[in-house]
C-alpha cells in the first residue's frame, strides 16, 4: 500500500540551530507510529511539520500526494480540520465547556449545530469510558479522565491521522496504559492512522513501529518499504 502522510529531508532551523536536520517520514493508512528520541531531539517539530501547524525551512510534506506547502493556509486548516486530530499531553481541553461540549468542539467547526453535534460526541465519550463525566467540566475530572475526553475530540471527526504528542506524558502509568489502550483500538477501529511522540518505551510498545529522532534527523527501526 502507498503511504498516506510522508515527508523527505526536513529541515526547521531555530535561531541558527537545526531542531530538523534531515528528517524522513512515512505513514500509512491506519498504522500506528511512535516517534521516540530524547527531550529536544526534534520530536515536537516534526509532528508540528507533518501536521501543516509548522512550515519547514526545507524538505517536501504530502498528504495523500499533496504537498502541503502547495495549499493555501486555507486549505491547510481544512485538511487538518477535516482530516487530522490533536492529542496533546494536557491543558487542552476548554475549561469552560462541559466534556460533552468540548468532544462536539470540532464537529461544531465542521457546521454541525449543537444539539447534533453533542449528540454525534455521545458514543465517543462512550468508547471512551468517560460518558459519566459528560457535563462535568475539565476542572472537575481526573487527568486519566481529561486525557480520555480529549482522545474522544481527537476522534469525533474520523480523521485519518491522529497526532498525539506525549499523550500519556502528565498521567501515572496505569492510566496512562488505558489511555494508550482505548486510542489505539479506536483508532483501529476507524482506520485511522497515529502519529504518537512519546519518550516511553512502554508508551511506543503500543505502536506497530518505531522510528528515532537524535539530534534533528530520522531513523527507522525497520527497513523502509
Ligand atoms: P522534542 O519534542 O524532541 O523535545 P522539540 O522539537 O520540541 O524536541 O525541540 C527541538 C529543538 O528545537 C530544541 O532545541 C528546542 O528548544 C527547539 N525549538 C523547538 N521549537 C522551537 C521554537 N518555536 N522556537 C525556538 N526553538 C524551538
Ligand atoms: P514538548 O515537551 O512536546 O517537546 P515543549 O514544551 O518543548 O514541547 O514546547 C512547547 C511549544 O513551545 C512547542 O510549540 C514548541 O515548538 C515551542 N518551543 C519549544 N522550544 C522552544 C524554544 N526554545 N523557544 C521557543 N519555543 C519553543
Amino acid at each position: 500500500t502507498t503511504s498516506l502522510l510522508t515527508a523527505t529531508g526536513l529541515r526547521k532551523i531555530y535561531s541558527g540551530t537545526p531542531a530538523l536536520d534531515g528528517a524522513d517520514f512515512a505513514i500509512r493508512a491506519g498504522e500506528t507510529v511512535a516517534v521516540m528520541g530524547p527531550s529536544g531531539s526534534g520530536k515536537s517539530t516534526l509532528l508540528h511539520c507533518l501536521a501543516g501547524i509548522v512550515p519547514p525551512d526545507e524538505g517536501t510534506i504530502t498528504y495523500e500526494g499533496r504537498e502541503l506547502s502547495a495549499m493555501s493556509d486555507g486549505e491547510r486548516s481544512a485538511l487538518r480540520r477535516s482530516r487530522f486530530g490533536f492529542v496533546f499531553q494536557f491543558g487542552q481541553l476548554v475549561p469552560e465547556l462541559t466534556c460533552v461540549e468540548n468532544v462536539a468542539l470540532p464537529l461544531r467547526l465542521t457546521g454541525l449545530g449543537r444539539r447534533e453535534a453533542e449528540r454525534a460526541a455521545r458514543p465517543w465519550l462512550e468508547r471512551l469510558e468517560v460518558d459519566d463525566v459528560a457535563h462535568h467540566r475539565p476542572g472537575e475530572i481526573s487527568g486519566g479522565q481529561g486525557q480520555r475526553v480529549a482522545v474522544a475530540r481527537a476522534l469525533a471527526t474520523t480523521p485519518r491521522v491522529i497526532f498525539a504528542d506525549e499523550p500519556t506524558g502528565a498521567l501515572d502509568s496505569l492510566n496512562g496504559e488505558r489511555v494508550m489502550e482505548l486510542l489505539t483500538a479506536a483508532a483501529r477501529e476507524t482506520s485511522a492512522a497515529v502519529v504518537l511522540v512519546t519518550h516511553e518505551a512502554r508508551v511506543a510498545a503500543y505502536a506497530d513501529r518505531e522510528i528515532v529522532v537524535r539530534d534533528g534527523r530520522t531513523r527507522s527501526l525497520e527497513p523502509a518499504s
